[in-house]
């Protein structure tokens, strides 16, 4: 559904421990999914397994590193290092600082390029309207974890 250009090389993360795990069970970084997302993948929301003293996600295939379901993987899982946040009925777009990519690039010209796309792709009103439309499942996250980037809507 968001097909989006994505900002860091599958290389990069294939070597990154970062995503897909999660210290809490219940912890705010899990990807949430759309309404149209849970009909697609037929689940309710991203189930956890308990491994090695963290929670994974059970579409990870841990030997590989790489998601089994990655043509179908949810919005937030493409989104990511970048996040949609919630606040006073409002859409925010955010950057989380936790990621190795985003610490170490911050002021480069590709990911200002690349925040420039996604503003232009997800202010598209058929974006948009999903995003509107799914207001409630977005979280707001900790400000010291996050850099806040622009209203979206
Ligand atoms: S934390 Fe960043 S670099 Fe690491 S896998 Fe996730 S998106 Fe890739
Ligand atoms: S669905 Fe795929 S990309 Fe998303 S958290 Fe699970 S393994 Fe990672």
């Amino acid at each position: 559904m968001f097909k989006l250009r994505q900002l860091i090389k599958s290389d990069f993360c294939k070597k990154c421990f970062g995503c897909c795990r999660f210290k809490e069970k219940e912890s705010i970084w899990i990807p949430k999914l759309l309404e149209e997302e849970t009909y697609l993948l037929k689940i309710k929301k991203i189930k956890l397994e308990f491994k090695e003293e963290i929670f994974i996600c059970s579409f990870l295939k841990i030997d590989s590193n790489l998601c089994k379901i990655y043509k179908k993987r949810p919005f937030e899982c493409r989104l990511y290092p970048f996040l949609i946040e919630s606040k006073n009925s409002n859409l925010f777009l955010s950057l989380h600082k936790g990621c190795p990519f985003i610490r170490n690039n911050l002021d480069s010209k590709s990911l200002q390029n690349y925040i420039n796309y996604l503003n232009k792709f997800l202010k598209k009103s058929y974006y948009l309207s999903i995003l509107i439309k799914n207001k409630s499942i977005f979280s707001s996250y900790p400000q010291e974890e996050t850099i806040k980037l622009n209203k979206l809507v």
